[in-house]
């Protein structure tokens, strides 16, 4: 799940092979990607067909009325188009520790999987929603996740061990995914938004902080959805 470091690969044809795709076009899984990510092989079908029903679900979670509201305006967000989908593709050459990896390569957005478990939709579709969230910390130069500690009213307050160890690209996509999925966050003071089973003193929507990761990432689906300025 860390960011990218993804090697390009000069000279060759950029043109991807798209084997399938989700969100109308906006993600493309491509198979001859050895034009762009280094390593990248054939997908395994039925894995394929798999991961396809995992970006599905991540994308349903990103446009739902609670997020961007409408595919446009995750598109807008994320910075594709049907000219520039997100390019998924499938490095299972062993060699990655991490399973998968997210960033933008030459202005392209590209998710590469290297471990592909699709036995566990749960944990499938989360990985989904993290990746995503790079591509869109990515296409603002990664200023969503520097933001976050700055912005936040309780800046210890990570969603969890990853969050809080790994940097605030990780931090960023750890708290979209915990935006995005009620329950994912193991820390309970990542936000007082959630209901939590704590026994006292429970905290309640902004009981606390009227700014806390939740809020974070729900101001940035709100700015979003707000109307272009004149
Ligand atoms: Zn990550």
């Amino acid at each position: 799940m860390p960011v990218a470091a993804f090697q390009s690969v000069a000279g060759t044809d950029p043109e991807p092979v798209i084997v399938a795709e989700a969100a109308g076009g906006l993600v493309v899984f491509v198979e001859d990607a050895g034009a762009i990510v280094d390593g990248a092989s054939d997908w395994p079908p039925t894995k394929l067909t798999a991961l396809v029903r995992f970006y599905d679900e991540a994308i349903a979670r990103y446009t739902a009325e609670s997020a961007f509201g409408s595919s446009s305006r995750w598109a807008d967000a994320f910075g594709i188009s049907p000219e520039t989908p997100i390019r998924v593709v499938y490095a299972g050459n062993g060699h990655d520790a991490a399973p998968a990896r997210a960033g933008w390569v030459a202005g392209i957005p590209v998710i590469s999987h290297t471990t592909l478990r699709t036995s566990v939709s749960t944990a499938g579709v989360q990985l989904v929603l993290h990746e995503l969230a790079h591509i869109w910390d990515g296409a603002h130069d990664w200023a969503l996740g520097e933001a976050i500690a700055d912005t936040v009213q309780n800046p210890e307050g990570f969603p969890t061990a990853k969050a809080r160890d790994e940097g605030s690209k990780e931090d960023f996509a750890e708290s979209v995914t915990a935006t995005l999925w009620p329950g994912y966050a193991i820390n309970r003071d990542w936000s007082d938004d959630v209901q939590s089973d704590r026994r006292s003193a429970p905290l309640g929507p902004d009981g606390q902080w009227t700014m806390d990761r939740h809020d974070y990432v729900t101001s940035l689906f709100l700015e979003a959805a707000a109307p272009e300025r004149p």
